[in-house]
């Protein structure tokens, strides 16, 4: 099914010409669960990965064992939870002794669990081009002219100062791929539940997005400040960026000021390629498409909850970004917890 964002409050433009040339079109991935196969868009779902490339590892994670949760059991926790809470009535959750179990054996603190070499990257995304929505020019495909598929993949433990799984992307022609591998190889441990994408199927939509007001000149910043005092939304959260899962557009910036970018291998210039949200929106529902508000209103529980489709939460709820440096495709992607 389509997803369609509801129309903003406001053309910002009418009231600020001079954020018209900063829009940026950001693609909305709109994840929902599914079942996607190898020759889908997907989070969670398999990667149209060639049978005899080596599957990626991270060096940094080699065992013979690490503190966390089998992905297998958190699947099994999900399972039993999306249907104990199906059948509920009302907020009361009624698990058989032998779904307690399923449910109990994943806890709350991980456990120490062997590790043989180099953990395996997770698969946690891949995009076709094909269902990025069509656009004037060169369209909206964020890599290099020669490919049509992204996938992305991270180390399923926290990394470097903003402790987030460590992102690989891998850019293809799908049509070189060639026989497929059919049973990649998975981390027997991960660190945390947060880290594993369940499953979903893609219906990606083009939105408009503008700066959010932390990368404004300050003399511009001040005037929205002043102008929202007449409104009862604000610019950042009903007209600049975005939640949710998306292909470029502005940076969430959020809880602190943004600071200088650049790429790690070569200093240059970076531009935001893909966001992971913990969620797909907000408490507001401004940004919720027309298509999910029956789900979200009908009355009662259900897991996973209708804006955490992907049930990947980052931090305490905040998004992670992945930016690619302007120069090459081939430097390291830079990533960002806000
Ligand atoms: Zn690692
Ligand atoms: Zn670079």
């Amino acid at each position: 099914m389509h997803r369609t964002t509801p129309p903003r409050p406001v053309d910002i433009t009418t009231e600020f010409p001079e954020l018209a040339p900063l829009a940026r079109t950001a693609v909305r991935l709109h994840p929902r669960p599914g079942e996607p196969a190898v020759g889908d868009s997907s989070v969670g779902g398999p990667l149209l990965w060639p049978r005899d490339e080596p599957w990626p590892t991270c060096p940094e994670h080699a065992g013979p064992w690490h503190l966390g949760f089998v992905p297998d059991e958190v699947r099994a926790q999900r399972r039993v939870l999306t249907a104990a809470w199906a059948r509920a009535e009302g907020n009361r959750l009624m698990l058989t002794p032998q779904e307690r179990e399923v449910v109990d054996r994943v806890g709350y603190s991980g456990r120490r669990i062997p590790q043989n070499g180099p953990v395996p990257l997770l698969a946690v995304a891949q995009l076709y081009a094909r269902d990025l929505p069509a656009a004037e020019g060169d369209g909206l495909w964020p890599g290099p002219q020669e490919t049509d598929l992204l996938q992305v993949l991270w180390c399923p433990f926290e990394h470097g100062d903003d402790c987030l799984p460590q992102v690989r992307l891998v850019w293809r022609r799908a049509a070189e791929v060639g026989p497929t591998l059919s049973a990649p190889p998975e981390p027997s441990v991960i660190d945390n539940g947060d880290y594993l994408p369940s499953p979903c199927l893609l219906h990606p939509e083009p939105v408009t997005e503008y700066p959010a007001p932390h990368e404004l000149d300050e003399e511009l910043a001040e005037r929205v400040r002043a102008w929202e005092e007449t409104r009862d939304y604000l610019y950042q959260y009903a007209l600049s960026v975005a939640p949710g899962w998306k292909i470029g557009g502005w940076g969430n910036w959020s809880f602190c000021d943004p600071w200088p970018m650049e790429c790690p291998d070569c200093g240059g210039p970076v531009r935001p390629l893909l966001t992971v949200d913990s969620g797909e929106w907000d408490n507001e529902q401004s940004w919720r498409p027309v298509e999910d508000e029956a789900a979200d209103a009908a009355p009662g529980v259900v897991h996973p909850q209708t804006h955490e489709p992907t049930q990947v939460t980052i931090g305490r709820g905040y998004t992670m970004q992945v930016y690619s440096c302007e120069r090459s495709f081939g430097h390291t992607a830079l990533e960002v917890m806000q």
